[in-house]
């Protein structure tokens, strides 16, 4: 059950002393905050002793669930062999090594080295700074705007806030930053228009990609940024041939694709990229998340051969390759990703996941007969569920009804853990969950639909 009044020790001292990311800081005092204090397969316990099926891995990241035996000791011994050492000045780890062979074993295009930071957001900095650095290399210095989508999440630091679509991470950060253009955000069932087909979207969006290149000049653009799937923006799933119609027109403007694969990586899609899942063929990648099972931070970027040159040419004329972070490459992250991989090696996990998509998608079309739900889609164990208020029309909630976030409450009564995306419930279970597992998701969350069904009534 949800925690509820009165507070918990935990909970009062909690609410004492930090700052939750991502909340409605106004209202956490009456909510109460969740305390967890243990995690089993793919459910977590909280203080108060309640077992939670964590339908989201954590934040799309804990593939491997919440108490991998293996992963455990792989970082005990590297903690008891070298708890930490750095990248700079040529220094390295056997643990770096070893993991950026192995990235580079399974990339879907050919990338030759791999630069490594703490977080997503760090990698997608890192992506605009290495596109810059590049361009400055080959001496157009006017080749610097990146694009990104409408909707797009890319992290929150001030670049990757900038890059990221949704206006909260805008408003009042005083983002986005200039030279960040947001083109159409590919969801034909918000976007696409009345009468026009799937593929005549595609089209338009296509047609408005290469008219905001032209109108900004192909030699101002350095790049563009897509996740395969979007996650955070609401699980949109692009529609056939979408990168496909995109790609030439980047290409005929030598502007690069960087996929974020930060959530889409390491089988979520049901192969190891999202970008082999949906048509992409990106330049570069940013990972993060489930390269670890999330047991330790670790973000990486992974470059091609012509990017590492344009790297070397640049650190030859400055003196030296000016960009790292002291935690990028810990030790930790690395040994756990090695780990992590090896395991998602061993368990086939592209064909785990193919596996269980059928029944993923069996249980998300059933829900399209709730009242309450416009759409169901998914990608490989990647799932979202648009409530709506009207079916036949799409009309939407109004955003200051909650409804998303009560269906939250509701699924947490039902111990079960999703994210509320606007009205969009996200699900994105650990990569390891069972069948049983899946359909006690799924049944959990139809209660939760129906509370809200009531709720709204
Ligand atoms: N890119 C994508 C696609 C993400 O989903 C996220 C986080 O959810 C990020 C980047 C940012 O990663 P981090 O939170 O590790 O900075």
């Amino acid at each position: 059950m949800a925690p509820t009044p009165p507070l918990s020790n935990l909970q009062t001292r909690d609410l004492a002393s930090v700052v939750h990311p991502y909340s409605p800081l106004h209202k956490l005092d009456q909510m109460g905050p969740l305390i967890l204090e243990s995690g089993n397969g793919v459910y977590v316990r909280d203080t108060h002793g309640n077992d939670y099926i964590e339908g989201m891995a954590g934040l799309w990241c804990t593939g491997l669930g919440f108490n991998n035996e293996e992963m455990i000791e792989a970082a005990t011994a590297q903690m008891r062999a070298l708890p930490y050492y750095h990248q700079f000045s040529g220094r390295g780890t056997e643990p770096a090594i070893e993991l950026a062979e192995k990235l580079k074993e399974i990339a879907p295009v050919p990338i030759s080295h791999v630069f490594y930071t703490s977080s997503g957001s760090e990698a997608n900095d890192t992506q605009v700074k290495l596109a810059w650095y590049y361009n400055n290399a080959l001496g157009r210095p006017k080749k610097k705007k990146i694009i990104s989508r409408i909707k797009a999440y890319h992290g929150v630091t001030l670049m990757a806030a900038s890059l990221t679509g949704l206006p909260y991470n805008h408003m009042d950060f005083d983002l986005p930053f200039d030279g960040i253009l947001h083109t159409d955000c590919p969801h034909y069932y918000r976007f696409g228009k009345d009468g026009e087909s799937e593929a005549e979207f595609v089209a338009r969006l296509a047609q408005n990609l290469r008219d905001m290149i032209e109108r900004e000049g192909g030699d101002t653009i350095a790049a563009m940024i897509a996740e395969p799937v979007m996650g955070a923006g609401g699980v949109i799933v692009p529609p056939k041939g979408y990168f496909e119609a995109i790609q030439p027109i980047l290409d005929e403007h030598d502007i690069l694709l960087i996929s974020d694969e930060v959530i889409n990586g390491f089988g979520r899609t049901g192969e190891w990229f999202g970008s082999q899942s949906h048509g992409m063929t990106p330049t570069t990648i940013s990972v993060a998340k489930q390269m670890t099972s999330a047991y330790a931070p670790l973000g990486a970027v992974m470059i091609p051969e012509f990017m590492m040159d344009a790297l070397k040419s640049q650190s030859e004329k400055i003196g030296t390759f000016g960009h790292g972070y002291t935690y990028g490459g810990h030790p930790l992250g690395c040994a756990l990703g090695v780990k992590a991989i090896e395991i998602y090696q061993r368990m086939n996990i592209c064909e785990r996941v193919r596996s269980m998509t059928p029944l993923f998608e069996r249980r998300l079309e059933a829900l399209k007969d709730h009242p309450l739900v416009g759409e169901v889609r998914s990608s490989g164990l990647l799932g979202g569920v648009e409530l709506v208020a009207d079916k036949a029309t799409k009309r939407a909630f109004d955003p200051k009804q909650g409804v998303g976030p009560q269906t939250a409450v509701h699924l947490q009564k039902h111990n079960l853990i999703l994210r509320p995306i606007g009205d969009t419930i996200a699900i994105c279970p650990p990569m390891i969950i069972e069948e049983d597992e899946l359909n006690a998701l799924f049944d959990r969350l139809e209660l939760a639909l129906d509370d809200t069904e009531h709720w709204v009534a």
